[in-house]
């Protein structure tokens, strides 16, 4: 058994109660099973609700054909896609989630599924002022159901007024940030030009007299006082000249997602360069719109590639621990006294646990079961 990447139990016990709490990690006192059992796997960042579209791999048509999809899909059409994509995944050995939820939909429609983390509710609105901003987080702040707890996603600089990051900074502490994912994101916040400027004033969601804040996005944040302990900050491809130490500094974390990175076209950024600065970095599956895959195993497949030189401790812990601690919930991810019994199941192939590590990460080992606080949820 393995409690997390570093850290192994062989051969173990382990025992949870009626609520799929752990109460004791031990060694065993019966038969023991010829298993590897590893941590639930956390996906740090994805968009259940969304699903395949058909456009080009060009981030503003995309984004355009994302919305439009999402206006021609029913309630029901999008609680049926969001069960489709957490069934997927539980399948895969993801136990737990952050999810940005767009409608509010999502905590009832997972209920039941087992899945855990926290559940974002989706904000935006560049022309939003403070008190249509108070209002707007008064009317989205959703509620913590089961595993699923709550929390913000003001969307990305380019989409949210000051005064609404602020507002809903008010209102949490737990915030996921699109943040520095694009060259005309930085371009739009030091210029004020550029296809982001077009866009929102064809959208008349351009202010009155807008005055760029002339910094890059991650300085943006800071002024705004949402870089900070809990808040995720999404890909962050574009950093800038001293993010990497202002982001280290302010104790956020960063989820990246390689399958976006690849569809996309993108160039991977340093990962291994923030994790030696010790930000937490996780990782996401983003949405079904902009993976091939949309899976975390592929994920960590594709981590494993961009920077081979991480070890598959790290790229274990970018799967696991290190997405709990992202999304505000550092006992997800890994095996241990009063957490969540959220783990799968591996055929063994050594009595190391350890030694799983380097083969799963590689997408080599095929999951055999699949438990949610304790309870079955999948089986192969
Ligand atoms: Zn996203």
């Amino acid at each position: 058994m393995l409690l997390e990447s570093g850290l192994e139990l062989c051969p173990g016990e382990l025992v949870w109660d009626a609520t799929g709490t752990i109460t004791a990690l031990r060694r065993p006192r019966g038969p023991i099973a010829d298993l590897c059992v590893l941590p639930g796997l956390v996906n740090a960042h994805t968009h259940l609700q969304i699903e395949p579209v058909d456009a080009p791999r060009v981030f503003l048509p995309w984004v355009r054909a994302v919305i439009a999809a999402r206006l021609a899909t029913s309630p029901a059409a999008m609680d049926a896609a969001t069960r489709t994509a957490a069934r997927q995944l539980l399948a895969e050995g993801v136990t737990a989630v952050g999810e940005i939820d767009s409608t509010g939909r999502t905590p009832r429609a997972l209920a039941g599924t087992g899945l855990a983390g926290r559940c974002y509710q989706e904000l935006t609105g560049f022309h939003l002022d403070a008190s249509a901003s108070r209002k707007l987080v008064r009317d989205r702040r959703g509620d913590a159901v089961s595993g699923l707890l709550a929390g913000l996603s003001p969307h990305a600089p380019y989409s949210v007024s000051p005064a609404l990051f602020q507002a809903a900074a008010k209102a949490t502490r737990h915030l996921a940030i699109h943040c520095a994912e694009l060259p005309e994101e930085q371009q739009f916040l030091r210029e004020g030009t550029g296809p982001f400027a077009d866009l929102l004033r064809n959208l008349g969601r351009l202010p009155a007299g807008f005055r760029a804040p002339r910094v890059g996005a991650v300085r943006w944040l800071e002024r705004l006082g949402v870089l900070r302990p809990g808040t995720q900050l999404v890909h962050c491809q574009e950093l800038e000249r001293g993010d990497l130490a202002r982001i280290a500094a302010s104790g956020a974390g960063i989820a990246v997602c390689p399958g976006t990175i690849a569809w996309f076209s993108r160039t991977p950024p340093p990962v291994p360069k923030w994790l030696a600065a010790g930000i937490d970095v996780a990782l996401g599956t983003d949405s079904r719109a902009s993976s091939d895959a949309f899976s975390l195993r592929a994920e960590l497949r594709a981590a494993a590639r961009f920077w081979p030189e991480l070890s598959p401790q790290q790229l274990f812990t970018m799967a696991t621990v290190a997405g709990g601690r992202t999304l505000g919930r550092p006992r997800l991810g890994r095996l241990v006294r009063g957490g969540r019994a959220d783990f799968l199941c591996v055929t063994a192939r050594s009595d190391r646990a350890l030694a799983h590590l380097e083969p799963f990460v590689h997408g080599e080992l095929a999951v055999a079961r699949v438990f949610a606080a304790g309870h079955e949820v999948s089986r192969s």
